[in-house]
């Protein structure tokens, strides 16, 4: 059971998705445009947002982007639009999964339970804690910490981050990156990847200019590594 937040303009779906997903054993709450959305997330700190993408004041990508300045909550977008590059936007936005409508709610609920699965970190995987220079990671609690401070992450920047901590020191390409981290083994670009690394990197107080932890190769793709070495 999880508090989740609809944010969906249609009524009718509205009301569907709201009765569905109650029925499911689900507390939900909703709204029907992105502002009234986005201050509903910030209010009552739901476990995860379904977020239809055509909203009628905003754009749900433009919404995705202003949630995640203000918070981590996980977000699986719903989207009539079944062209890759909408998809691939709101995935670069923030997004940490995504349904195409029309969508059977046996469908959303699962890939609800399995991105909230994720977030409280009983996904398989190491269970040990991992520390790179300044920074540890527990794929448990999923907990970053980088100089004592902790760091609050989304669902799949920690799993970008959890990806990269695991082969410490290894160079991943981003097509791994997009096949493993965000299960898109045959699509995505590497912005996607791109605009990641670059919130981490921001999170961690480095940049791409001045790289410690996240270091670019040119043309192979990234590593996780102490600084300096
Ligand atoms: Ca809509």
């Amino acid at each position: 059971m999880a508090q989740l937040l609809v944010v969906e303009d249609d009524e009718r779906i509205r009301t569907a998705l709201i009765r569905a997903l109650r029925e499911r054993g689900h507390v939900v709450s909703s709204a029907g445009t992105a502002l009234a959305g986005l201050r509903q997330a910030v209010e009552d700190r739901p476990d995860l947002v379904v977020l239809d993408l055509g909203l009628p004041d905003l754009d749900g990508r433009e919404l995705l982007r202003m949630l995640r300045a203000v918070s981590a909550v996980p977000v699986i977008v719903a989207t009539a639009r079944d062209d890759d590059d909408s998809v691939v936007e709101a995935l670069d936005a923030g997004a940490d999964d995504y349904v195409l409508k029309p969508f059977p709610a046996g469908q959303l609920d699962a890939r609800i339970r399995a991105v909230l699965r994720r977030a409280a970190g009983a996904t398989d995987g190491a269970p040990v804690p991992v520390t790179v220079g300044d920074l540890t990671l527990d794929p448990r609690s999923r907990r970053v910490t980088h100089a004592g401070t902790p760091v609050e992450l989304s669902p799949k920047e920690f799993d970008l981050l959890a990806y990269l901590a695991t082969r410490a020191g290894t160079v991943v390409s981003r097509r791994e990156l997009l096949s493993e981290v965000w299960r898109l083994p045959y699509g995505g670009s590497d912005k996607t990847v791109d605009v990641h690394l670059s919130w981490l990197r921001r999170k961690l107080g480095e940049s791409a200019a001045d790289p410690r932890l996240l270091q670019t190769v040119r043309g192979v793709g990234v590593r996780l590594a102490e600084p300096g070495s």
